[in-house]
């Protein structure tokens, strides 16, 4: 029986996984595959403190490789569930039950669909929801970003050095995002902007491969219906938790309600990262809570050899 299992190798993850290791405990981080973590996504990083500018996949591999030097062990699989039998906590697999003391979840969050009709038959023939995976494929072409939040702006402005045009369509007349990244986009010249405006539909060509053709909106301010010509559409409307493999108490978009030492309505599991109900999604916010949660942890499993002797 392990002491801790974590599941998921995010930023969050990787950080409890580093303090349960200094502070003795058996641990391992289960994740579905190599590459994790929304941080991986990531063009450039400028806000977290020490580095004032890294790519994403370049911190991912420093917290990795860190975790690795300290003995943190991984192991990539699907986890299915997980689960309280008295006071072990049983993991589920699809490649076997595992059993621990205690439990964080550090699943994080996807990006949530537009679900806009022309959406999900279109996606990798033109729509994406990550730059920079796909944005390479878009060199001197024209794009659409859809939304207003930081993810929308600092995509649109890693995809303004491979595109020819971008325009950023956005259904207020404000931006979400960063001031300091909206004065960017705004001092960008390929970049448009498209405000008051709500996409209906994305539309393929038609014949052939289908592919993204054209967008068509709602220009809110006049009440008309536009198109606009476009080889991509990328789309950054909010990102939605991956908390379905746990029965814990959750708000209405699904994040796990924790409390102050980060531990869901189940003693002994825990919840880090984007996944649970915090009031900054952000990656210093991720890797506090993956100390706080290993550190809590450790207290509880303090307390249970506590009883047994
Ligand atoms: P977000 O901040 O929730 O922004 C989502 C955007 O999509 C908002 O502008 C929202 O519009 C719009 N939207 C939502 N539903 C929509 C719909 N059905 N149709 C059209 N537009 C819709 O999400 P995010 O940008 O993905 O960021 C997620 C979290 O990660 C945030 O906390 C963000 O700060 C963080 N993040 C940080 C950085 C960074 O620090 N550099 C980078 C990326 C992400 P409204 O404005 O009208 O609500």
């Amino acid at each position: 029986m392990y002491d801790l299992i974590i599941v998921g190798g995010g930023p969050a993850g990787l950080t409890a996984g580093i303090y349960a290791v200094r502070s003795g405990l058996e641990t391992l981080i289960l994740e579905r595959n190599e590459i994790s973590g929304q941080i991986a996504m990531a063009d450039i990083v400028e806000n977290y403190p020490g580095f004032p500018s890294i790519s994403g996949p370049e911190l991912m591999e420093k917290y990795k490789s860190h975790a690795q030097e300290i003995g943190v062990k991984t192991k990539i699989t699907d986890v299915l569930s997980v689960r309280s039998e008295g006071e072990k906590k049983i993991v589920t697999t699809d490649s076997g039950d595992l059993e621990s003391k205690a439990v964080i979840i550090a699943t994080g969050a996807n990006p949530k669909h537009l679900n806009v009709p022309g959406e999900e038959e279109l996606i990798s023939k033109g729509v994406s929801y990550c730059a920079i995976c796909d944005g390479p494929f878009f060199r001197n072409k024209t794009v659409v970003v859809i939304g207003g939040g930081n993810s929308a702006v600092t995509d649109a402005l890693f995809l303004s050095k491979i595109a020819r045009k971008v325009y950023l369509v956005h259904r207020r007349d404000w931006l979400r995002a960063e001031k300091v990244l909206q004065d960017r986009a705004f001092a960008t010249s390929n970049i448009e902007f498209i405000l008051n405006a709500y996409v209906v539909k994305i539309v393929g060509s038609s014949g052939g491969v289908k592919r993204v053709e054209k967008i068509v909106y709602k220009d809110l301010t006049s009440g008309e219906s536009r198109e606009l010509a476009t080889d991509g559409v990328f789309i950054y409307v909010g990102i939605h938790p991956n908390t379905e493999i746990v029965n814990v108490e959750k708000d209405e978009e699904g994040f796990i309600k924790t409390d102050r030492s980060l531990e869901t309505s189940e003693k002994g599991i825990y919840a880090v990262g984007d996944c649970r109900d915090t009031p900054i999604w952000q990656l210093v916010a991720a890797v506090r809570d993956g100390a706080l949660a290993a550190t809590a942890a450790n207290e509880y499993i303090e307390k249970l050899k506590e009883k047994v002797t």
